[in-house]
């Protein structure tokens, strides 16, 4: 079986390990030209650990591990003043953690040099009973057995393919950026948010916050555990992701240090000790991303096409789901095209198989985020923190 995924995401890379792992010959084709050419700045809530473990080989799970944050012991929500509104306790189990966005991704590419093809950008594809096409811009073609959309919320494949599984805007927005630990900063941080995520909520905008303070650094991890693999040393940073409904953010720029500003402006009246650490970020990483989510549909037939991660459940950040989906969705799909390889099942039912579990639990998860973020139609005072937080 010969397996061509477009888009070198999250979703994407742990598709490919997954599949190499089962014996599969894949191919991800990525437009951008590097993994690290766009902004990855920011720390992603991990839970999925088992889906992880499931797709890559033993030392690449253990650098996961090695490289992720402390484990997170309570979850918070304060004033904007920094008063303790609630808090839940969690015995660490070491299920949940953090990780660097850069730092999971140079893992997950990690040995595949041969298998990711930078700089093409898929434009088309056909498909007859036994093959698919697929056309890049480049004017060449790639054909395989099976085509795998992982390529985000934008998906042009998904507009090809499910045309009436439509990405509807939430009207909210979210700035987002890392402020690095020093011996500045570490003093500022309030004390809960060292013990796990933190929501601090003021006025129409929340401010979700963690801290990615490595277990080990990436650098040192990789060359302990699998020395062939290279990671960009990153250093420990509280991110912050400030979101609202576009209104609150007026004329938003187009630049990292514009949006810096406009954040800066939102949170002038919070508690000096969060003021200063935004005022202390790593202005240039700073970024925005409008709030999307998918409008879930009715199971379609299945075919030799298929789809992962954003591209088919997008959803708000708000309950730091959307990574940890598709790295399911991808140990699910690899193992149900094993199951095809080994003749247990043809092509097409392995994937009906997949789409049948993916559209239950993708579609759950998008509708939980949809209802925890500001797009639920609550205030977000009331709906969006305590939520993201698991408060009831
Ligand atoms: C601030 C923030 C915080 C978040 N926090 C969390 C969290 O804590 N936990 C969590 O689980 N999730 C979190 N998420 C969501 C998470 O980042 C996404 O759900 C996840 O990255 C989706 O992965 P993906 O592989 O499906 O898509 P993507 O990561 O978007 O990858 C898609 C890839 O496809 C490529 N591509 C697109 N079009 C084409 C084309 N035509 N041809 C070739 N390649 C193409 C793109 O360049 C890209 O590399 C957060 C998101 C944000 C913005």
């Amino acid at each position: 079986m010969k397996v061509a995924v477009v888009g070198a995401g999250i979703g994407g890379l742990a598709l490919a390990q997954g599949l190499l792992r089962a014996g599969i010959d894949v191919t991800v084709y990525e437009r951008d030209t590097a993994l690290d050419s766009r902004g990855q700045g920011y720390r992603i809530h991990l839970h999925a650990l088992a889906a992880l473990e499931a797709c890559l080989p033993p030392d690449l799970y253990e650098l996961c591990v090695a490289t992720a944050g402390q484990p997170s012991t309570q979850l918070t929500v304060m004033s904007s003043g920094l008063r303790i509104l609630r808090s839940t306790e969690m015995a660490p189990n070491g299920l949940a953690t953090s990780v660097n966005r850069q730092t999971l991704r140079e893992i997950l590419a990690a040995r595949l040099e041969n298998v990711i093809e930078f700089g093409r950008t898929c434009v088309g594809f056909t498909q007859d009973p036994d093959t698919v096409r697929v056309q890049f811009a480049d004017g060449t073609e790639a054909s395989a057995d099976v085509l795998v959309a992982a390529d985000g919320v934008g998906s042009p494949i998904r507009r090809w393919y499910l045309p009436q599984l439509a990405v509807e805007e939430t009207g909210a927005l979210c700035i987002y950026g890392r402020t690095p630990l020093t011996d500045q900063t570490r003093p500022l941080v309030p004390a809960p948010i060292w013990k796990g995520f933190t929501a601090i909520v003021g006025g129409t905008a929340g401010m979700a916050t963690g801290v990615l303070d490595f277990r080990e650094a990436p650098g040192d991890a990789a060359r302990r555990i699998a020395p062939d693999v290279r990671l960009t040393d990153v250093p420990p940073y509280l991110m912050w992701a400030l979101t609202a409904q576009a209104d609150a953010f007026p004329g938003v720029p187009d630049t990292s240090v514009g949006l810096h500003a406009v954040a800066m402006h939102a949170i002038r009246r919070w508690h000096r000790d969060i003021r200063r650490l935004v005022e202390l970020a790593a202005v240039e990483e700073t970024a925005l991303i409008p709030i999307r989510s998918v409008v879930p549909i009715d199971p379609w037939p299945s075919t030799r096409v298929t789809l992962l991660g954003d591209a088919v459940h997008a959803m708000s950040p708000a309950r730091g789901s959307g990574a940890n989906t598709a790295l399911q969705d991808a140990a699910l799909l690899a193992s149900r095209l094993a199951d095809a390889v080994r003749g247990d099942q043809d092509v097409v039912a392995a994937i009906a198989a997949y789409e049948r579990e993916m559209v239950v639990y993708g579609f759950d998860a998008m509708r939980a985020s949809r209802e925890a973020g500001p797009a639920g139609g609550g205030p977000l005072r009331s709906s969006l923190f305590r939520r993201l937080a698991g408060i009831r």
